[in-house]
């Protein structure tokens, strides 16, 4: 595979472009998060394992999201699906969607509040086209499992359009919300990069990986690509 990627240039001149200056800025979680995050950490730890489903079933949410938008436009041909990629010399696992991303706002809001399902706010602002429902997760743990396995969790993230940004856990209560110049995510999408935890080397192997999807992930609709070094 190549590292080589051509940067995406929007075809129309970009609207009312966000100003240059734009900073990384530092957001307290919502007390209902943190508790909810402390609460799966100490309590799902011996069921580490599913953090792998969630992350799944989000990114194939987010495919689907995206399937519907194209679908509502007439201009969908299929596309949409989930990499993993495994980094063992930086201790890394890499779940990346073609999804229909999310803005600055949107990972402040979704990643940060447990009350806000995005879920149902888009099926709100899809309502008027008849499309079908099954995509609503029905996730109790959802994305805040990753730090069952992960001590920092970076999400970058980017609709259709718009620049790409970052969201990042720190310790301590917060996250930050900035933009993001690391590799261009084509299009539109959402790559979670897990800083594993010293203990979860294991989800770095393909036979683990794979043994999890094959025993969480077997209906997803989406193509899902396990990337591994070969040494
Ligand atoms: P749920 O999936 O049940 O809504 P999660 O905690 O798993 O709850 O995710 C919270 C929200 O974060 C989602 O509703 C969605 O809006 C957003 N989100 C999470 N992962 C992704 C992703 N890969 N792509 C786009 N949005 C995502
Ligand atoms: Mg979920």
């Amino acid at each position: 595979t190549t590292r080589l990627r051509m940067s995406t240039a929007v075809a129309e001149a970009p609207q009312a472009e966000a100003p240059e200056t734009e900073e990384t800025e530092t957001y307290a979680f919502q007390a209902e998060v943190s508790r909810v995050m402390d609460i799966i950490v100490n309590s799902l730890y011996t069921d580490k394992d599913v953090f792998l489903r969630e992350l799944v079933s989000n990114a194939a949410d987010a495919c689907d999201k995206r399937k519907l938008l194209m679908m509502k436009e007439g201009v969908y041909n299929g596309e949409g699906g989930v990499k993993i990629k495994a980094d063992k010399e930086q201790k890394v696992l890499v779940v990346e969607d073609a999804g229909i991303g999310m803005n600055k706002t949107e990972l402040v809001n979704n990643l940060g509040t447990i009350a806000q399902s995005g879920t149902a706010k888009f099926l709100q602002q899809v309502a008027e086209g008849s499309v079908e429902s099954s995509l609503i997760g029905q996730f109790g743990v959802g994305f805040y499992s990753s730090f069952l396995v992960a001590d920092k969790v970076e999400v970058v993230s980017k609709r259709f359009g718009d620049k790409q940004h970052r969201w990042c856990s720190v310790p301590g209560g917060t996250f930050t919300v900035g933009p993001d110049n690391s590799e261009e995510i084509e299009g539109s999408g959402t790559r979670i990069i897990l800083h594993l935890k010293e203990d979860c080397d294991e989800y770095l192997e393909d036979y683990k990986i794979k043994e999890l999807l094959r025993k969480y992930s077997e209906f997803i609709q989406f193509p899902i690509s396990v990337w591994s070094e070969k040494v």
